[in-house]
This record gives structure tokens, sequence and C-alpha cells, in this order.
């Protein structure tokens, strides 16, 4: 009992002793770590082929850091970037010091060429499918052409589409070959398929092996229709996916009737015109279960009268269509595109006391696809939106604000993110939501002093969806609508850029870039058909600014910086003004 005693009294002893060192070197840790950190690279071994190397993170703003010996920038902000040239195949380590006061710390960093991964070998009767587009197709119909790229052991014969087609050997490395091959479907394939099958022979016996993956083909005969749902229904070009998502077509009210031809992908593929087809996210879409709302209509007469704040176009229809629009720069042109629709309009009326429209006519450019045309009066397109009534296509072109008069004009401003949606952030930690809140704030006190009316998406820290802001400036009828972003990039990439969805827009956009690039911000760009949800909207002109690189140390200082916030909003200001000034000409007055 007492030799037991004392081994769990000497345990406890030891234990105790133990959590004093833990404790100690958790708190020396800590210390280090509020005094200096890496945010790159992430580990002390590093394994890579690139030809350089970051170290980039913050330090106290006091002390001395130096990176092989190199004494390294420290920037206001506490942050420092170095970049580092590697010898690959050789084994590098890299010594980075600190000294503040009387404390020196200092860490080791290893780099080690990257270990290539050599391919898995496939054993015969394996095979892989590696890519076959559509991808995640759920059902097609006939029309549609399947590709297929697969991989297997170099002996095999692989065979697409219920055997239908034998794939070709394009290359082959190690014993792994690489097969491709493509088919059309026709109205004979209405069965469940069998998408890859096989054999190979192994100790002169026949293997046959199939992939799990299975595709159902539906017939043309029958017909799937649906509606659009929700507020927020879009088409796309293409299937295509990136980080904005596909290229956006337009988006289109709730209750439009739509053919749909396949579902791949999370998308519906809808057909528009003998011609067209686009795509709907389906969560945007309800299948029908009846065939009496078949996509196709009539036109009849379009009515073009004035209202208060815009011209609005009514064209008369059966259904509810899909449309989509275009804008032009030159000679201020709208395009709408309706489909499934084929002209009986046999008269446009136009009040004398339209604003914004000069003229309206229209064309049957292909069969099932109706173009109107719209000239605008004004220098340049304030904006438009296009929905239904009832079963009515409603087109409304904003007017110019009243006067040239800054009082006239309305300016939406829109912090991006904010509450739990940080944005990027600098190596200082600083984040992106902070500054963009502090310069909106900035502008807007800028613009109120020039008599402009403004509107604010957020004037605090919180958390605000692209659709809640996009809902609310829509509810607000600003004329234009700048966003406020920081960019983030790998740590060397600086720059003003701006960004425009719609040509007819651009120009907001342009002088927004060009009063920033005046600023000595490096020129990251003026760039379009921008997939960004702010760019989204044509009820008012838009663009956004992504201010600076959060992500360079360098323009990093200037965004925290307060002058150069202000720098920043005056020049904004400047913009917008100069902007307003040009495009509200007397022709509007
Ligand atoms: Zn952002």
């Amino acid at each position: 009992m007492i030799t037991q005693f004392r081994l769990k009294k000497s345990q406890q002893v030891l234990n105790i002793i133990l959590l004093a060192f833990f404790i100690i070197f958790y708190s020396y840790t800590q210390a280090q770590q509020s005094i200096w950190q890496f945010e790159y690279p992430e580990k002390d071994t590093i394994y890579t082929d690139n030809t350089s190397i970051f170290f980039g993170g913050n330090v106290k703003k006091d002390g001395k850091l130096f990176i092989q010996g190199e004494n390294v920038k420290i920037y206001k902000t506490g942050s420092f970037l170095y970049q580092f040239k590697t010898q690959p195949k050789n084994i590098n380590s890299i010594t980075a010091q600190f000294i503040i006061e009387k404390d020196t710390f200092s860490r080791t960093f290893y780099i080690f060429p990257q270990k290539t991964k050599l391919p898995k070998a496939i054993a015969k009767g394996d095979v892989k499918i590696v890519q076959i587009t559509p991808a995640e197709a759920e059902w097609l119909q006939p029309g549609n052409i399947l590709t297929i790229t697969a991989e297997a052991d170099k002996n095999s014969d692989l065979y697409f589409f219920n055997a239908k087609v034998k794939l070709k050997k394009i290359s082959v490395s190690n014993s792994i070959a690489t097969y491709h091959g493509l088919y059309k479907i026709n109205e004979s394939d209405t069965n469940n398929i069998k998408l890859l099958t096989g054999f190979n022979i192994l100790n002169g016996n026949k293997i046959s092996f199939s992939a799990p993956s299975t595709l159902k083909i539906k017939s043309t005969s029958e017909i799937i229709l649906g509606k659009t749902i929700g507020n927020y229904a879009y088409m796309m070009y293409g299937d295509g996916d990136d980080r904005l998502g596909g290229a956006k077509m337009s988006y289109l009210d709730t209750g439009i009737n739509v053919q749909i031809i396949g579902k791949y992908n999370g998308l519906y593929k809808v057909a528009l015109s003998p011609n067209h087809s686009a795509f709907i996210p389906v969560d945007h879409i309800q299948i029908q279960n009846t065939n009496t709302e078949y996509p196709e209509s009539l036109s009849a007469n379009i009515n073009v009268t004035p209202n208060s704040n815009f011209d609005q176009i009514k064209i008369n229809l059966d259904k509810k269509l899909p449309y989509s629009s275009t804008t032009e720069l030159d000679g201020n042109k709208l395009k709408i595109l309706i489909y499934g629709a084929t002209s009986n309009t046999n008269w446009i009326t136009q009040l004398e006391n339209l604003q914004s429209i000069k003229n309206i006519y229209y064309e049957q450019t292909e069969n099932n696809v109706l173009t109107i045309n719209i000239n605008l009066k004004t220098a340049i397109n304030w904006g438009y939106d296009i929905h239904y009534d009832q079963n009515n296509l409603i087109i409304q072109v904003n007017h110019a604000p009243k006067s040239n008069k800054l009082k006239d004009l309305v300016v939406g401003i829109d912090a991006g993110h904010g509450g739990s949606n940080l944005g990027a952030n600098g190596l200082s930690g600083v984040l992106e939501k902070d500054i963009t809140l502090q310069v909106a704030m900035r502008l807007e006190k800028k613009l109120r002093k020039l008599g402009i009316t403004t509107i604010m998406t957020r004037t605090t820290d919180t958390t605000l969806s692209m659709t809640d802001r996009i809902d609310y400036l829509k509810s607000a009828h600003p004329n234009m609508v700048i966003s406020i972003h920081c960019n983030s990039a790998s740590p060397l990439v600086k720059g003003n850029s701006t960004y425009y969805r719609y040509i007819s827009f651009r120009p907001l956009s342009q002088y927004l870039h060009s009063e920033m690039l005046a600023l000595g911000l490096d020129n990251y760009g003026n760039i379009g058909s921008f997939n960004f949800g702010l760019n989204g909207p044509t009820q008012f002109i838009n663009a956004l600014n992504e201010l600076a690189f959060i992500s360079n140390p360098e323009e990093e200082e200037k965004l925290t910086n307060p002058n150069f916030q202000d720098k920043m909003a005056d020049a904004m200001a400047k913009a917008i003004k100069h902007f307003f000034k040009d495009f509200t000409s007397e022709k509007n007055n």
C-alpha cells in the first residue's frame, strides 16, 4: 500500500513537473507568436520545385528581421515579405532571425525538392474514367454529344456507350494507356446506357470489366417542361464552372416556361430555339407535369409609354418566355431577345413625350427568336429592368437623373464582405471587410459634401449576402452603384483594377480606374464581362473597384493608412462627379 502510495505520489510530482514545463513552453511559443509570426511558408519543412519561395508574416514593428543574414524591410503594418530563390535538388536551409531589444529569436526552414508522385499502377481488369463530358449527367436527350477519356492497362480494349464505339488509344505511359472517344446520342438510344466496358487478356484468359457509371437517355418524344422559380433564376451560356460560376447570359423573372433537354452537373439544359440552348441551375427550375405551356408564342402589339422615372415597353405574349438582353456602347442600343416568340406585331405605339427611348423596332432574327431593338435618347444607358406583368413582357428603361446638378444624383456604395464574411487578409492580419467599410464611409462623407444622395449597403460590421445587397439596392433605385473590395493574389502582385459586366456600364469603371491610377497605384486593368454578383444587376449603372492588393505588404500599408484611404475616397468622388457631368449633357435637360 505504502509503496503504491509512494509511486502514486512520485507520479503526481512528475505530472506537475510535466505540466509546468508545458505551461512554460506554451507561454514561450505564444509570446514568440505575438512578437513574430510567419503566414507562409506554413511549415518549417518545405517540399517544392518552384524556383522561389516567399517568406511572409508580421513582426513587432520596433525589431529587426534578418533572413539568410539579409535585413528584411518591416512595413508600418508590421508585415514583411522576403523572396528566396531556391536551387532545386540541393537541400537548403534558411535561417530567420528576429532581434528585439535584447532578445534574439531564430527559426530554421528546410527546403527539399518535391517528391514526384509516380502514377499508380492499374491492375489488369481495372479501368478509370478520367473525364466524361457532359459531366455528371443524370439524363440526356438525343442530339447531345458525349466524350470520354479513360485509363486502363495498355493491352485493354475499351468500348463506350453500350459498346457502340471502340475507344482510341491516344497515349501510353508505363503500362497505362489513355483512351478517348465520342458518341452522338440518337433516337434509338433509349435505355440505361453502360458507359464504359472493356476486356484484356491475362494469362490467356479474357477478363471483361465495366465502369459503374450508367446514363439514362430520354426520348425526344418525351417533352419535358419547367418553369423558373424564385427571384434569382438565371441562364448561362455554357456549363463551364470556375470561381465565379458559368458565364451568365441573363437573369430571369419567375414563372418563365422552358423546355428541358438534359440534366447534368447540377444544371438543366434548356432549348431556347432551334439554334440556341442555355443552362439554368436545377434549383431555379420546377418541372411541370403538363404539356400545356410549351414555350412558344406569337407577339401581339407593343406599347411604349413614359413614366416618372422610366419609359416602359409592354410586349403582349400568350405566355412567359425566356429572354436575354445585350447592351451596346455606341449609339446606346439595348437589345432584348425573346426566345420562342414569333412576331405577329402589327403596330408599335410610341408616344411623343418619351425621355429615354428614341426608337424601338423588332426583327425576327431567327425562327423563334424575336429581337427588340431599342435606341436610347440618353447619353448613356442608365439601367433597365425586364420582368413580366401577367403575360406581358415589361421593359423599363431608366431616365437620366433630372438635371446635371449633383443634388439629383443618387449613388449606392457597397462595402464588400462584413460580419462573418471576412474577405481576404493582409500579412499583418488586417481584414478586407474592415478596409472596405472604412473607405466606403469616407466616400459617403465626400459624396454628401458634394450634395449627392448616398445609399449604403452597410455602415457597420454586419453580415450581408449578395442577394441581400442586390435586393436592397434594387429597392432603393440608385443611379449608380460602386462596390468596394480589396484584391488578393500571390504577394508580389499589385495594382488597382475596376470591373464591369455590361459594355454600356463600362465608362463608370474607366473613370474610377483612371482616378485610382492617378494616386500612383499600379495598373492591374479594367476588366469586362465580369461575373461578379454586384456587376449583375441591369437596373443601375454599376462598377466594382478592387482598390489594391491587401496580399501585397506595400499596398496593405497604403490600404490601412488613413491618409491614403482619404485619397482613394477623393479619387472615387472625383470620378463619380466627372462621370455624372459628362453623361448628363444638355440633351437630357
Ligand atoms: Zn472582396
